[in-house]
C-alpha cells in the first residue's frame, strides 16, 4: 500500500462476485467439472488474478475441494 500501488484490476464487489459465483455453479450443473462430485463445490479461476484473469464467467469453473486443490498443485 502507499503511493506506488499497482493498477487496480477488474475485481467485483463481494455481492456481485457472489452472484457470478452462483451463475457459474448453475451453469456447471452444480457438479465438479473434473470428477462430477456434487459436494464441497468451489469456483476456481482458470486464469488466476495474478495472470490478469478477471472475475468473468468464462474464466471460472466449478470444482470440488479436492480437485480444486489438485489444480493448485496440492
Ligand atoms: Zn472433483
Ligand atoms: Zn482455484
Amino acid at each position: 500500500m502507499g503511493l506506488h500501488q499497482k493498477q487496480p484490476r477488474v475485481r467485483l464487489k463481494p455481492e456481485d462476485y457472489g452472484a457470478l459465483r452462483n451463475h457459474v455453479l448453475k451453469r456447471d450443473g452444480w457438479r465438479c467439472q473434473d470428477c462430477g462430485a456434487m459436494k464441497d463445490l468451489q469456483v476456481h479461476h482458470i486464469k488466476s488474478r495474478s495472470q490478469l484473469g478477471g472475475d468473468v464467467a468464462q474464466n471460472l469453473i466449478t470444482l470440488c475441494a479436492s480437485c480444486h486443490g489438485k489444480r493448485h498443485g496440492r
